[in-house]
């Protein structure tokens, strides 16, 4: 909002009572220990003075106050809006009859997961997405013994396929995880089967809080951002939902400057990142089902990349320890450019030709 000129009273209102934190690092550096919980804050409190935005932390919302334009909080206070923007994130899926399990969505639970994994004690988990092979990954590295229960034939299935999945799974194989697929278990440590929107009452929902490319939900003055949001992309035609931090804060900052004034659709193809092991997977696209995938590269020697193509364009790409190929990818599809699946697979074509 400030980058997009607005000079009146910003207050960032958050239920957690610390500064707003990376959560990817929970997952991963945390864990390992390379991160300690001191350094997770996105900003120092400092710039959120200069910003001169006004913090309320550990202060939860219980009502948006849509009528009289003031939301109540848990401790019973009110805080009066002109705009609104909700960006509540998601939490984690629950699974019926697992109550007593780890859900990791914040730092509470990202310390209790790191006090088992010091004390080196054997870990069950229950899916193979992206947390759950990270969490995977930084126990058996830190000597835990790790079981790992996936409901799907390979890990991380409905987003990568078959052949990256199938790759992972003998990564992790690799590295000593004991991974029982087309299995699950009704006793684990960590629960990691996906994350859902958290519900605001008030607005239109569906699968998401519905908001347009600008952020406008279905009410006025209303505006909602980041994890919770299902957005309209122009670049796909449709509505998309997204959990993955850049595409958050990417679209949390054309939101912002829609607030403030200046109309900012979000039009980037979304982006996230994976860490295991010392591999680093990168992702661009927007997770839509694809009909044939072609690999540039030997799949399991990285650096490679597995592009996916429907209808004979290429909408999403997936590289592992290879950042500047799905880069390129993701500029190709930004611009709507055709490439050839003869020149995705030629590792000697450099994709930004297909650019001009
Ligand atoms: C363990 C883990 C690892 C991840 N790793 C990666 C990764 O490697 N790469 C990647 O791209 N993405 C990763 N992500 C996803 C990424 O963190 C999210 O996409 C991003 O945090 C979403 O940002 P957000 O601001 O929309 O929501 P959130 O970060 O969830 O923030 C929402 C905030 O709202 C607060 N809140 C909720 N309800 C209320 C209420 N009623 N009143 C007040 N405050 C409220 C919450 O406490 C929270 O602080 C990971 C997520 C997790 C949990």
């Amino acid at each position: 909002m400030r980058d997009g000129g607005f000079s009146g009273r910003v207050t960032l209102i958050g239920s957690e009572p610390l500064l707003p934190y990376e959560r990817p690092h929970l997952s991963k550096e945390f864990l390992l220990g390379k991160i300690p919980e001191q350094k997770l804050a996105l900003r120092p409190a400092a710039q959120y003075r200069e910003l001169d935005v006004n913090l309320e932390l550990g202060r939860r919302v219980v009502d948006l106050g849509l009528d009289e334009h003031r939301v109540l909080l848990e401790d019973g206070g009110t805080i009066g809006w002109d705009l609104l923007c909700i960006a509540v994130g998601s939490d984690a899926r629950r699974l019926a009859g697992i109550d007593d399990a780890i859900y990791l969505r914040e730092l509470d639970q990202a310390v209790q997961l790191k006090t088992r994994i010091d004390a080196g004690l054997p870990l069950r988990i229950v899916g193979a997405g992206f947390i759950g092979c990270e969490v995977a990954a930084a126990a058996v590295q830190k000597g835990c013994e790790v079981h790992v229960y996936e409901a799907l034939g390979q890990p991380l299935l409905r987003v990568l396929g078959p052949d990256l999945g199938a790759y992972l799974a003998s990564v992790h194989r690799g590295h000593g995880v004991d991974l029982h697929l087309n299995a699950t278990s009704a006793e684990a440590d960590l629960v990691a089967v996906g994350s859902m929107p958290r519900v605001m009452n008030g607005v239109d929902v569906d699968g998401g809080v519905l908001v347009d490319e600008l952020g406008h939900t279905s009410l006025p003055d209303v505006f909602a951002a980041g994890d919770v949001t299902r957005f309209f992309h122009p670049l796909y035609e449709t509505r998309i939902r997204v959990e993955h931090f850049q595409t958050s804060q990417r679209q949390g900052f054309a939101v912002g400057r829609t607030m403030a004034g200046a109309p900012t659709a979000y039009t980037e193809v979304p982006w996230f990142w994976s860490d295991q092991y010392d591999l680093n997977l990168q992702y661009a696209g927007a997770g839509l089902p694809w009909e044939e995938t072609v690999i540039r590269g030997v799949l399991a020697r990285p650096p490679f990349t597995v592009f996916y193509l429907a209808g004979g364009r290429l909408i999403a790409a997936a590289g592992v320890n290879d950042h500047h190929t799905v880069a390129r990818a993701r500029h190709l599809m930004e611009a709507r450019k055709g490439v050839t699946t003869q020149r995705l697979e030629d590792p000697s074509f450099d994709l930004r030709r297909a650019l001009a």
